[in-house]
């Protein structure tokens, strides 16, 4: 299929799409299918939820213009020969997305760091995402590489969580971890779990998850946690003890909670690097000792979103087998529930939740 041909065939074609109108208001319907010459489209198989669309969707967001369709972990296929500079994917593929647009002209889109593009849109923030039976793959997506083929060894809905696995390795090139040394890991939810099988299996560290879901520390503790702790009073003295009264040298707030914040001061080593990996609701402060960091020579370090490079590794991680994303995910719905998959989310029940039906 040629390029114009494709274009005439999508024009006129509609499609369903759960759009978000402001807060709490997401209604099912039937949207155009448009898109610029260079840009393509893909047919979604599966979108993950993830907690900034459970966000988006109680408080909105100031990325977020509505009317629009959140979705940004997606899974698709492609509907025609992509040429990506990079190679060519045959229509007919299953991809991987990165969320990232970037405006491919900036400082850092120089450097290959599209993820902190000075003009930066996203799927499922500025541009319509995967919550839909069809999402447009902007230009510059295809252009800096951050349409990946997956394997056939990955399901759909694996694929979809390559894009959250992206965001977790980014995390780690912040971080300075060596075997043996201990990673406490602040959050319980699929993130957090994700955290943990990349500290055991490709760092070989002795790692902690600090939660508060019952269900969810038990599968951080069937997932290879060396400590799990319920997070409450005691939770200081119990991850002291874990580290033989040292602190941990790696902390990752991977919860989106700010007591998170004051708890990973009171629980870091000397010469610790804490990364926030996670958003934070609106209008957060939250105080640091500048003797405590200096005396106890910290580092914090901040991670958002990840490189089409990252895409690629996490691809590679999950393909060898070396990292498990089936094991984060605990709900599969259709889009007509898209709704109920939000609260699900937001509400802390299961982990992963994957809109497969459109
Ligand atoms: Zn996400
Ligand atoms: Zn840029």
């Amino acid at each position: 299929m040629t390029l114009s041909s494709y274009t005439v065939e999508l024009s006129g074609l509609r499609m369903r799409a759960a759009m978000f109108h402001g807060p709490e208001n997401i209604v099912i319907t039937e949207k155009k299918i448009t898109k610029g010459i260079h840009d393509a489209v893909i047919k979604v198989d599966a979108c993950a939820v993830c907690g900034y669309d459970a966000r988006v969707y109680r408080n909105g967001h100031k990325k977020v213009k509505p009317p629009l369709v959140l979705g940004h972990e997606i899974c698709g296929m492609t509907l025609q020969d992509i040429n990506t500079g990079y190679g060519t994917i045959r229509s007919g593929s299953r991809v991987a997305v990165s969320p990232v647009i970037p405006c491919l002209s900036c400082e850092f889109c120089n450097k290959r760091q599209y993820n902190l593009c000075n003009n930066l849109r996203e799927i499922g923030s500025t541009d319509d995402g995967g919550f839909a039976e069809y999402v447009k793959i902007p230009q510059q997506i295809i252009k800096s590489g951050g349409l990946v083929q997956i394997p056939d060894n990955l399901k759909s809905e694996e694929g979809a969580l390559l894009e959250p696995l992206a965001c977790c390795l980014n995390g780690f090139e912040h971080l300075k971890i060596e075997p043996e040394s201990s990673v406490l890991i602040i959050g319980d939810g699929p993130i957090g779990l994700l955290h943990l099988e990349i500290s055991k299996k490709l760092y070989q560290a002795k790692v902690a998850v600090v939660g508060k879901i019952a269900s969810r520390i038990q599968c951080a503790r069937s997932n290879g946690a060396d400590g799990v702790f319920m997070f409450d009073d005691e939770t200081e003295d119990e991850v002291m003890n874990f580290t033989d009264g040292k602190g941990a040298n790696t902390v990752i707030v991977a919860t989106g909670n700010p007591e998170a914040l004051e708890f990973a001061t009171k629980i870091a080593s000397k010469n610790s690097t804490i990364n926030i990996f996670s958003g934070f609701p609106n209008n957060n402060n939250f105080f640091i000792d500048p003797n405590w960091l200096h005396y106890n020579q910290i580092s914090i370090t901040g991670s958002f979103s990840s490189t089409p490079q990252m895409l690629q590794n996490a691809t590679k991680l999950a393909s060898e087998g070396k990292i498990n994303l089936s094991r984060v995910i605990s709900h599969r719905y259709s889009l007509d529930n898209i709704e109920q998959a939000i609260l699900d989310t937001e509400g802390f029940r299961g982990l992963r939740v994957i809109i497969d039906k459109f």
